[in-house]
């Protein structure tokens, strides 16, 4: 053990390895702080090269690696399990953004750059990196491809996948895998980039990445909705859509209890709907040309008039029941901070037993209903948490039971699993839509996942890692 010490010194420097308790706590527990390892050091390279020293390293040594970003994901993918001779490896250090190219709307970036840094860098150039979530601001672009992370703007941008188009690795061996092109065209062979992007730090550690950029809206129509029903408002996404060109960038879904959730933590907020209903809906259209950008009659940009025109017609079908619109940057930042705050909102009642699922778009309220009635004997006195990224079918589902603060039993746990999963099969949903799966969804890995498709995985695994160095007891049952 203490060789192994010695030689991460070797490669990173004293500074940058931790071995205290006292500095490893953050690294060794997930954002819940429920997940609670205890690895054997912490390392935190500087670049690539001591990134491959490193797996050398572990590959001689049979020592397993722990890969971690910003240390946000919700499925315990990025901090160790119990066994005390893994390491993490932090990505934290390499925070360079290496290139913007606004000619060929792509960034060069190395794994451990914060996203909202990428937000921020690229805005200079009027451009944006589509991928818009509560964690922005600590989440690292390598964590996101691991995770091919999701999000508000998937419906009009693609998940992260769709976003990356070269990846630099270290496979598990020490060996630097380059597929760092920023090409749009590549048939060359297997889509390795596509089997390491999701992989959770099990097959090798992403190093550095080309992303694909996206121009910036030039101006954007942002509303808060109360809405019939789900039907309703699927009917409105598609009118949004057709009336728009495709230009929805966010549909997103919180019930009436999420809502009052919001105001009970933020007394000091006005809601912006005088009447919340059972289905609220944040919408947002972003215009990238200047066609729907321009101003109507009334000096305000087409893209206004034409989501106006839109809720107008919904307001006489009956399907839309309350709305208001953003008026500037603060009203539309107003709008967002009650979708963003769902994390605090979802955990500001305790532990629950959290679902991450997607479905069809037409069977989200099928789902809703569903899982209220199957698990209404399963747990007596439930309470739930909902918020949904509606418009790509995206469900996080939260069952708190009755006394969930004093714990929740694993049987009950393990029970309500089952009956939630099945039931999205069921409906030839998937059990993980974003998340991912780290520790906490194996057991649905093993229930649900095809078999060949668990074999595949597994030959992967083994060909690419031999010896189970890269971020062991993950993602594979
Ligand atoms: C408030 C909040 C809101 C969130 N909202 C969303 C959302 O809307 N959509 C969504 O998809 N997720 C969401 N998440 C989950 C999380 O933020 C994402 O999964 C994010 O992509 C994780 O990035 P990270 O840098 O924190 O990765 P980490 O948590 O550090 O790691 C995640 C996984 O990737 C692996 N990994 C990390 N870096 C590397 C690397 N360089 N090479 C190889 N493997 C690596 C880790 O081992 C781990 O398995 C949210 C989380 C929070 C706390």
């Amino acid at each position: 053990m203490t060789d192994i010490l010695t030689n991460l010194r070797n490669i990173s420097g004293d500074t940058y390895v931790l071995s205290g308790n006292d500095d490893r706590k953050a690294f060794d527990t997930d954002v819940f702080g429920d997940k609670i390892g205890s690895s054997l050091a912490v390392v935190r390279p500087a670049n690539t090269d001591e990134v491959a020293a490193i797996l050398k390293l572990a590959h001689e040594t049979g020592t397993p690696v722990v890969p971690q970003g910003g240390n946000t994901g919700l499925a315990g993918g990025a901090t160790p399990t119990a066994d005390t001779t893994q390491i993490v490896l932090s990505l934290a250090r390499m925070n360079a953004i290496e290139n913007i190219n606004p000619e060929t709307r792509t960034a060069t970036v190395q794994a451990g750059v914060i996203l909202q840094n990428l937000h921020d860098a690229v805005a200079k150039h009027d451009l944006i990196f589509p991928l818009i979530f509560g964690a922005r601001g600590s989440c690292m672009i390598g964590g996101n491809i691991s995770t091919n992370a999701g999000g508000s703007n998937v419906l009009r941008y693609g998940n992260t996948r769709a976003l990356v188009l070269g990846l630099e690795v270290v496979l598990p061996d020490g060996r630097v895998m380059n597929l760092m092109n920023a090409l749009y065209k590549n048939n060359t062979g297997y889509a390795l980039k596509d089997l390491i992007i999701g992989a959770e730090g099990t097959l090798g550690i992403i190093t550095r990445a080309v992303l694909q950029l996206h121009p910036a809206p030039v101006a954007r129509a942002t509303a808060l909705l109360s809405v019939a029903s789900l039907p309703a408002a699927l009917t409105l996404l598609r009118k949004l859509q057709d009336a728009s060109g495709g230009a929805v960038e966010a549909f997103e879904f919180m019930p009436e209890n999420h809502m009052q959730g919001y105001q009970n933590l933020n007394p000091d907020r006005t809601l912006p709907l005088e009447t919340p209903g059972a289905v609220n809906i944040l919408t947002e259209l972003g215009a990238t040309s200047q066609l729907l950008a321009r101003p109507g009659d009334d000096g305000r940009p087409l893209i206004e008039n034409l989501l106006e025109d839109v809720l107008t017609d919904g307001f006489e079908n009956g399907d839309i029941l309350d709305a208001a619109i953003a008026q500037n940057d603060s009203q539309r930042d107003a709008f967002w901070h009650i979708r963003e705050s769902a994390y605090e909102v979802a955990t500001s009642d305790g532990p629950a037993i959290d679902f991450d699922v997607s479905v069809p778009l037409d069977q989200v309220e099928t789902f809703l209903d569903q899982a209220a009635k199957r698990l209404a004997s399963v747990v007596p006195g439930m309470r739930k948490t909902i918020v949904s990224h509606l418009g790509d079918g995206n469900i996080h589902y939260g069952v708190l039971p009755e006394n969930n603060r004093n714990g929740i039993a694993p049987a009950l746990k393990t029970k309500v699993m089952e009956v939630v999963e099945d039931l999205v099969t069921e409906l030839n949903g998937s059990f993980s839509a974003e998340h991912g799966i780290g520790t906490s969804k194996r057991p649905s890995m093993a229930r649900q996942k095809d078999p060949v498709a668990l074999d595949a995985m597994r030959a992967v695994k083994a060909a690419l890692d031999p010896q189970n160095i890269m971020n062991p007891g993950k993602v594979l049952p």
